[in-house]
């Protein structure tokens, strides 16, 4: 931060945002809070409340009531609720999308692709009374049925983290609220608004206060929700150090718990690969969000004999990337902090220090934005050594590694060792190379010729090995198992021929 955004830093009251408990703002007074910024601005614009356990706790009580008699609500009345609440969130997305620009610094029409994405659940859950419908079998016994309820579960905790503050949110909210739970919302408090804005959307669309609440915070936040008693579930998303602390923690007080982690990303290019498509889907899976998306493609493996041609292709492309404010139509934006965009640049001094080649520098880069963003331009890295840092840990940045291999099996021995299986892909036109990669490749989800591979909304989303802990991926069938639980009734209705005693098991 330069010296006069430190001073007016000081002497600044910032906008406070709201936490949204019982289906109204709450001003938090007094108590912890932190910083907001506009990234592309590299100053702090609005401050976020940190709740204590306590704020949190009465959040919890609130949904918990609202959770008893939301499960009692038809299935219509809901169903019209997330119909609304859809229409809503497609009539708002600019709104939406703008929100997340100024907090997050992500251009405006990636931003709305991130709301389009999250509007495919809400889709999905407009569906719900499908995909929660139980199991019937008559005359199991003479005269006697069986049949499965699916039933929510009650208050649920959703942790998302700051790369997608609609998105995630949308990834898991509207299928735990159709299916007729209770939600605490703990947004990233480095981007906390979006939830808000989708929290009163919700409201307007009719669903009852108490039934979604947004609170804001930190550790201590998260750890009253992982630790209360009247939670049932939780869904997190974010690093995986603290993927694995919310699993172990929620697990340890009985709760169900999915925690989606980090990543690290390879695309596997053959040699017969269209080079110049490959080029294009590397630049924008590599560089789309300034890196920050955990779907990104960080690495690259290429064949040696296309090596050479492929880096030439990718940095000539990287030359016409326009880096700036996300709200001048830019492609790319800042990163979130100015930590974290040090952070990002000190691995170019790592990559330098371990023999790799810098062939772009986005230290260099000229932006189109104020000059106390965070900015770092798209970087590529050739000759990288899986031994360096550069390969080994999840950067969260623009930038692409180039990891040079002889062969298939050597670039698959790679993706096998890497302890994240979140997303890959392979680049080729040999179709049998790419089935056989399918079927081999230890990550959770793949593409083929296709470099972010996220699911669409029926489907679920998740990855394997150090990027998911615990029960199911996100959305589309495994949401609705994640946020039901199944009862199995067993009945007989009772006439004359039964009866007698018999102590033993039914024979039929
Ligand atoms: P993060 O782990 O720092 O934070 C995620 C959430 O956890 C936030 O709400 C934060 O407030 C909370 N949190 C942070 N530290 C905590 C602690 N010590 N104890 C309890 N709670 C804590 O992640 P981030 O920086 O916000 O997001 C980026 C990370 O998320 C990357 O690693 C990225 O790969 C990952 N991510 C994964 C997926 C996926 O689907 N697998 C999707 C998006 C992001």
């Amino acid at each position: 931060m330069s010296q006069a955004a430190h001073e007016q830093a000081s002497t600044t009251t910032f906008e406070p945002i709201p936490h949204w408990i019982g289906g109204e703002r709450r001003i938090a007074t007094g108590g912890r809070t932190a910083p907001v910024f506009n990234p592309a601005l590299g100053r702090q614009i609005r401050e976020v409340p940190l709740a204590t356990a306590d704020e949190l706790g009465e959040a919890v009580a609130i949904a918990k009531a609202a959770a008893a008699e939301w499960r009692e609500t038809s299935v219509a009345r809901r169903q019209q609720v997330m119909f609304a609440f859809r229409e809503l969130v497609a009539a708002r997305r600019q709104q939406i999308a703008e929100t997340i620009t100024t907090e997050h610094g992500k251009v405006v029409s990636d931003a709305l692709g991130e709301v389009a994405r999250g509007l495919e659940v809400v889709e999905l859950a407009t569906a719900f009374p499908l995909l929660t419908k139980g199991e019937y079998t008559e005359n199991v016994s003479t005269g006697v049925d069986v049949y499965s309820l699916r039933q929510p579960l009650g208050v649920v905790g959703i942790i998302s983290p700051f790369n997608f503050p609609a998105m995630v949110p949308l990834w898991f909210a509207p299928i735990a609220i159709a299916a007729g739970n209770a939600v605490v919302l703990k947004p990233s408090e480095k981007d906390p608004s979006a939830a808000v804005l989708i929290a009163e959307l919700y409201q307007e669309a009719g669903l009852p206060d108490g039934v979604l609440n947004v609170v804001h915070g930190d550790k201590e936040a998260v750890d009253a929700l992982l630790t209360h008693p009247d939670v049932a579930a939780i869904s997190f998303v974010g690093s995986t150090p603290i993927a694995q602390h919310v699993y172990e923690t929620a697990s340890r007080e009985g709760k169900r718990v999915q925690a989606l982690g980090g990543a690290k990303n390879h695309m596997l290019v053959l040699p017969d690969a269209d080079l110049d498509v490959t080029a294009d889907a590397a630049v924008n899976a590599g560089f789309g969000s300034a890196g920050e998306r955990c779907m990104a493609i960080s690495v690259v493996v290429v064949v040696e004999s296309v090596a050479d041609e492929l880096v030439a292709r990718i940095r000539d492309r990287i030359a016409g990337i326009r880096t700036g404010d996300g709200t001048r139509g830019c492609d790319m934006g800042p990163l979130i902090t100015q930590v974290h965009r040090d952070k990002v640049a000190g691995y170019l001094d790592v990559a330098v220090a371990d023999g790799a080649t810098l062939v772009t520098d986005g230290r260099e880069v000229e932006v189109d934005g104020e000059a106390d963003g965070f900015w770092l331009g798209p970087t590529l890295v050739d000759h990288v050594d899986p031994s360096s840092a550069v390969y080994r840990d999840e950067i969260f940045g623009p930038v692409l590694s180039v990891v040079r291999v002889a062969s298939y099996e050597e670039g698959m021995a790679l993706i096998a060792a890497n302890p994240y299986g979140n997303g890959t892909a392979i680049f080729t036109n040999d179709g049998g190379a790419a089935r056989r990669f399918q079927h081999e490749v230890e990550v959770g989800m793949v593409g083929v010729n296709v470099p972010i591979p996220v699911p669409v909304g029926y489907f679920s989303f998740g990855g394997w090995k150090s990027s998911i802990f615990g029960q199911g991926k996100a959305y589309g069938p495994h949401g609705y198992q994640f946020f039901t639980r199944e009862k199995v009734v067993t009945s007989r209705w009772l006439d004359p021929s039964h009866g007698g005693l018999n102590l033993g098991f039914p024979q039929n």
